[in-house]
């Protein structure tokens, strides 16, 4: 039985003054994550050093407190919503810094809290970026979410982004600090920098990572296409994702394609088109692609059921132009038709965009659900799911819940299909704290509605439970999805011997993958 100290912030306060918020606005805040609502924490304990990190882990384990790491906090499945209120929220906000890049090696050290988007940055005018680069959330989203949740987005094709791991400095439970593996080679030995790549927290807090390099490709080609039905689609992503031939390749069903038409804005997507090109040296390409772009306007995809969007990126431009011809060639044979490419365009010139889409178009709450599927039960995958939704749709409309879906390709064996929901319903602390002030201000918003929310947590549910009979697998399983119903009975075990050998009192993130 874990006792909580009479006053369990006293050692931490002498270790870490500076480190500690206890502010009402900041316990508020960090109850939330996009999707749903915990406890709040007894402090938020910001460290600045990853000495801190481990005192600080230390003292409040001690002291009976449970411990729940954050990074950029864009998660919506629970991942650091606590089960208990005897915890404190570590933020790895202070712990940003780029240890080292090491171009001779190819590596680059970094502290977990850093950002995605501030990463690319230090990488980019070497030429050089992480293997698999990051979410599309990585404007706020950390480095060591992502090799928390793990994720899938940019270089996808090269896998998700713990497949970037090399190693990591963690801090356990108790103070201790354990580094896996090596630094410039993976796995050395059994893998325990896979052992807590994608652990959702639950074994530890990710202090420092070391991450692969690779050269950034130089030659780029968009391409878009319209198909008229999902087994059309799911042929083309799969046809795209066998040969390995798009860095990235993802679509949007009707739905959500017409949501990301109403909300995107034309102008600026010219001008980041156009800084794209600046910076890589070519002012005169980047002004006439400004211009296609503004030129083929939102039209493009109007009437299109559903769209295909990859992006080639290899050393040379020939290079990318080839894959591009042959993609083009695989997705036509499935039954596609080439588009204006704007989208893969303008999302690649501004990867970690503002993270206004976690709400909808005039202010609607959205959370996504998803599932990883081989692609030989895409298609079965995608029909269960409409069925669910057909299954329910009077319910949906009456109180206003909608759903789309993105569909993207991550690796020449699977595929991934992201139910999304969007319902009228009040926005949380989160949203109005991450979301940008200009476009909150623009949204019409809505008031506190329950009825749609339970219908969305009874969606979502029924989405994981059609996943589940499929054998569908997932990221960002934290307190959502079924891990443990999904393993051979021997590997669970094996996973909670380890987490009573690391955390014995059960004070890690307690609850998270259902540990
Ligand atoms: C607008 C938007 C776009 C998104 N796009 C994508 C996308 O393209 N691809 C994708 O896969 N996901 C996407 N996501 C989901 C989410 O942003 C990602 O999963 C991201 O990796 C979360 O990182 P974070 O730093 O915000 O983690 P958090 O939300 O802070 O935490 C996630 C989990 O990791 C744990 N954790 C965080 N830091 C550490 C650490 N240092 N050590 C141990 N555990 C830790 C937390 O306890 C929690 O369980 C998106 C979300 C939003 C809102």
């Amino acid at each position: 039985m874990n006792t909580v100290a009479a006053d369990p912030l006293a050692a931490l306060r002498e270790i870490a003054p500076a480190a500690i918020d206890d502010g009402a606005g900041a316990l508020q805040l960090y109850s939330h994550d996009v999707y749903a609502t915990g406890p709040a924490p007894r402090a938020v304990f910001r460290p600045a050093t990853v000495e801190e990190l481990a005192q600080g882990v230390a003292a409040a384990t001690a002291a009976g407190l449970a411990v729940i790491p954050r990074g950029g906090g864009m998660s919506y499945t629970g991942g650091y919503l606590s089960p208990t209120p005897d915890f404190i929220l570590v933020d790895t906000a202070g712990l940003d810094r780029i240890v080292a890049i090491d171009e001779a090696d190819m590596t680059v050290t970094v502290e977990c809290g850093v950002t995605w988007d501030a990463l690319r940055r230090a990488l980019q005018p070497r030429g050089l970026r992480v293997k698999a680069w990051g979410t599309l959330s990585g404007v706020n989203a950390t480095v060591g979410g992502g090799m928390s949740q793990n994720g899938v987005f940019w270089g996808a094709a090269d896998g998700s982004v713990v497949d970037s791991a090399l190693s990591f400095d963690v801090v356990l439970a108790d103070g201790t600090t354990v580094s896996t593996g090596s630094g410039f080679f993976r796995p050395y030995g059994p893998d325990l920098t896979g052992l807590f790549a994608a652990d959702c927290g639950a074994l530890g807090i990710k202090a420092r990572a070391t991450l692969r390099l690779v050269r950034e490709g130089q030659g780029l080609a968009y391409g878009s296409f319209a198909f008229d039905d999902a087994a059309a689609f799911f042929a083309g992503l799969s046809a795209v994702a066998r040969e390995g031939l798009a860095a990235e390749s993802f679509g949007f069903d009707p739905f959500l394609q017409a949501q990301r038409m109403k909300r995107d804005s034309l102008a600026a997507d010219a001008k980041s088109l156009v800084g794209m090109m600046k910076a890589q040296g070519s002012l005169l390409k980047g002004v006439k692609e400004g211009a296609r772009v503004a030129l083929a306007g939102r039209s493009f995809l109007d009437g299109v059921p559903f769209s295909l969007h990859c992006i080639a990126e290899r050393r040379r431009q020939s290079e990318a132009d080839a894959d591009m011809a042959e993609i083009a060639r695989l997705v036509t044979q499935a039954g596609g038709r080439a588009v204006e490419n704007t989208i893969p365009k303008i999302l690649r010139a501004n990867p970690f965009p503002p993270v206004n889409s976690m709400v909808g178009p005039a202010g609607e709450r959205w959370v996504p659900v998803h599932g990883f599927l081989p692609h030989s039960r895409l298609v079965e995958g995608w029909d269960a799911i409409q069925a669910l939704f057909a299954a329910h749709r009077a319910e949906m409309e009456g109180l206003g819940v909608q759903a789309g879906a993105m569909l993207a390709a991550v690796s020449p064996q699977a595929c991934l299909i992201e139910p999304v929901f969007y319902w009228p319903d009040a926005l949380n602390p989160l949203h109005r704290h991450a979301v940008e002030a200009g476009h909150l201000a623009k949204l019409k918003g809505f008031p506190a509605n329950p009825d749609s929310a339970a219908l969305v947590d009874r969606l979502r549910k029924g989405v994981i439970e059609v996943f589940a009979t499929l054998g569908a697998i997932h990221l960002q399983i934290a307190r959502t999805y079924p891990l443990k119903a999904s393993h051979d009975p021997a590997a669970w075990a094996l996973l909670e011997t380890v987490k009573r050998q690391l955390d014995p009192r059960g004070l890690m993130n307690p609850g998270s993958l259902a540990l």
